[in-house]
């Protein structure tokens, strides 16, 4: 996982250790994804003011107005595909004084020992470089990087931490980034497996069964499929998941089948 927070040297972080669900190690880091997805944002944020819960500081912080969106469809991953706007790249907010960074329904959920890790490992390093007006998959990325940062920092729960990556793996899906979305669905993948052994559910607002769901997904998008169709089946017969979702874990189930028969026939050809 040497490459998980690619990009937060702006930030002033180029040297960061590396597992996010162990104690910490050391890694190392190197490009960025040139991608940027500029859309026209005006009709579809707003601002608001925040006072930061590690320093105090006030800013403004830009937000989606989730009401304005129109749901396109939602991917077999459970992500909302939107019309004309992608309101992932407002998800998280950053402290531009300190650095702080979380999801924005996240950010002041946050205790004074933990306020206290991130004063001393995240403020004294960071750098500012300005609240941005623009939000492209590019800056997104750096903004969920710091979020993860942060996570890691305050020791934040595996299913919160995992969460963010699951988020991350969407993001560099959308910018076309294979390699880092890979990375990104690994590590949700890991966070969410530690989750389900140690947390109690709902996890970071998620039933026990859409869990169970996210993961045969993230499954499949690593290619375990045998794992990915166990979990799936988890899903189809539990009592706890709702019909919608039984009948998606039906459907990928069904696409793993044959996806599966495919390959097997691409082999004896
Ligand atoms: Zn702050």
């Amino acid at each position: 996982m040497s490459d998980i927070f690619d990009g937060l040297d702006k930030f002033g972080f180029d040297e960061i250790g590396g597992d996010l669900f162990e104690p910490d190690e050391e890694k190392k880091e190197k490009k960025n994804s040139p991608v940027k997805d500029v859309v026209d944002t005006s009709s579809y944020v707003y601002k608001k003011q925040f006072t930061c819960p590690v320093c105090s500081a006030e800013f403004v912080a830009i937000l989606a107005r989730t009401g304005k969106m129109r749901l396109n469809h939602v991917e077999y991953d459970l992500r909302p595909v939107y019309d004309y706007f992608e309101p992932l790249f407002y998800d998280v907010i950053i402290c531009d004084k300190c650095g702080y960074a979380a999801l924005s329904q996240q950010f002041y959920k946050i205790m004074d020992s933990q306020a206290e890790l991130i004063q001393k490992q995240i403020s004294n390093k960071f750098k500012s470089s300005g609240q941005t007006s623009e939000f492209t998959a590019e800056t997104a990325e750096q903004r969920f990087k710091m979020a993860v940062l942060c996570a890691k920092i305050k020791k934040a729960p595996a299913g919160e931490i995992a969460y963010l990556c699951l988020k991350l793996g969407w993001i560099f899906k959308i910018s076309g980034d294979a390699e880092n979305e890979r990375l990104f669905k690994e590590q949700a993948y890991r966070g969410f497996t530690i989750a389900l052994a140690k947390e109690t559910p709902p996890i970071m607002g998620l039933e026990e069964g859409t869990v169970l769901y996210v993961l045969a997904a993230l499954a499949k998008d690593l290619r375990r499929n045998e794992e990915a169709s166990r979990l799936l089946s988890e899903v189809i017969v539990s009592k706890k998941c709702t019909e919608a979702l039984k009948t998606k874990a039906k459907d990928l189930k069904r696409e793993i089948l044959d996806e599966n028969v495919a390959t097997q026939t691409a082999d004896r050809l």
